[in-house]
């Protein structure tokens, strides 16, 4: 056990964050976490995909250095901490990096660690964008009128771990606080779990969304929640999305409630919705063509964009961001898939097109077009990992690796 020293690499510059607004020189260092189980397959892939793409379009002008930081199992058994503060530190200082799953142990041991770094860097919003590839499979008829951006608000909610166990100290003083003022007797025995939310999350949140709808011309935010059953968090979520949008937005959003009363027609405003959460489960499905920005809380927000990946391609494909003011931690949606750990089998698209988001969030838009366009060849070509494979006819299977190569091959062909 130790401090865990980093290796900061000889060359390179920080990232820096002025005037609101990020700053990345030609040669930033990009901190990067491998992840546990298959992160140890996909994240060395993505990053020799990043790097020939950066090579084949800046040719030499431009070079990202990257630096590994020590969090997850190895960093547990080398410095005794799976989440050392000189990590975190260097995200802080670093603004920009990206991550491969991390393992959490399930009803016991340590917190998340991706929720952990999501709050301790206040990330607070989770952008999880699902639109098909076209070619990937889907148990849908129309994958191509699927096309949202997810923000899930990532720092409060049932996610910051407070709870109770069952027969605790604490958990008997809430019981008798809620008989005292509620007048409701739970069960004696219950565990408990908090679920906070408040305006200013939800504002902070309210306001990535409208920026990006803004900046997208995306037609609308959907609000999800679950505010019918649960009124003064879920509810009030709703409430006050709505009351930022028009309170701060008046004159570029109109209410869907406003279109439907009053006639009104769009002019070209965003529109603003909202849908039970239950309910939006079934209209991805049904009517996806409706839907363009999904504003949503923590828990649905998790649970909605693993629904939403299983329409394009399976969480090989969907990728994430986890974004704060002037920092941003890029990471797959999926986990780290343990029983397929170093067998150089799973899918790194996942983690291949969160890279391109992160390369858009430095300004890198063209080295994050370029992947995406070699990554829609390689699917064309039908030459992709078991996960798609099983479920395209005529496929070639290719190995975790053999997909990053082919999609090199493809960059260097465009
Ligand atoms: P998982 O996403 O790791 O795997 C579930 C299944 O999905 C796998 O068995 C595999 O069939 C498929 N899969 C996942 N990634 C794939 C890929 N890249 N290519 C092809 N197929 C893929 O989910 P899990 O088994 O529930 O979780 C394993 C561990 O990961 C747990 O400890 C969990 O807490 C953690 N986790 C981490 C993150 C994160 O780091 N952000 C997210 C979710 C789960």
């Amino acid at each position: 056990m130790g401090v865990a020293k980093l290796k900061i690499p000889a060359e390179g510059e920080k990232i820096v964050w002025r005037d609101g607004e990020l700053r990345a020189p030609d040669n930033p260092i990009i901190p990067f976490i491998e992840g546990d189980g298959t992160g140890a397959d996909i994240t060395p892939v993505m990053k020799r995909v990043v790097d020939a793409a950066v090579e084949t379009l800046y040719a030499g002008r431009r070079h990202l250095h990257w630096m590994k930081l020590p969090v997850g199992e190895a960093a547990l058994k080398e410095f005794g901490s799976s989440l050392p503060e000189e990590a975190l530190q260097a995200i802080r200082d670093y603004r920009v990096a990206i991550k491969g799953p991390l393992t959490t142990p399930v009803g016991e041991g340590h917190r998340s660690l991706n929720v952990a770094i999501r709050q301790a860097l206040d990330l607070y919003a989770c952008v999880r964008p699902v639109k098909w590839i076209r070619g990937l499979p889907s148990p849908v008829l129309r994958p191509e009128d699927l096309d949202i951006v997810i923000f899930r608000e990532n720092t409060e909610d049932i996610y910051l771990g407070v709870e109770y166990a069952a027969e605790s100290d604490a958990a008997r003083r809430f019981i008798d606080l809620v008989h005292e003022t509620q007048g409701v007797q739970l069960a004696p025995e219950s565990a408990i779990g908090i679920k906070p939310m408040s305006r200013h999350a939800t504002e902070r949140i309210s306001e990535a969304a409208i920026r990006h709808a803004i900046a997208m011309k995306r037609p609308s935010i959907t609000i999800v929640h679950k505010g019918n059953i649960q009124k003064y968090t879920e509810g009030a979520f709703r409430n006050w999305a709505y009351d930022y949008f028009t309170r701060v937005y008046r004159d570029l959003v109109v209410k869907e409630t406003e279109i439907i009363a009053e006639r009104r027609p769009t002019e070209g405003k965003i529109v603003i919705k909202d849908r039970i959460a239950d309910s939006m489960f079934q209209q991805l499905l049904l009517r996806p063509a409706e839907y363009s920005v999904i504003l949503t809380t923590n828990l649905n927000g998790d649970y909605l964009s693993d629904a939403g990946a299983a329409q394009i391609g399976g969480l090989g494909m969907a990728p994430g961001g986890n974004v704060g003011d002037g920092v941003g931690v890029f990471e797959a949606t999926h986990g780290s898939a343990p029983k397929y750990a170093g067998q150089d089998k799973v899918n790194p698209g996942s983690l291949l097109l969160s890279a391109c988001m992160m390369l858009d969030y430095m300004g890198w838009t063209e080295a994050a077009t370029a992947i995406r366009e070699a990554i829609g060849e390689t699917i064309k070509q039908r030459r992709v990992t078991y996960d798609l494979e099983r479920l395209m006819p005529g496929s070639t299977l290719v190995s975790c690796s053999g997909f990053g190569q082919a999609i090199i091959e493809n960059l260097r062909k465009a």
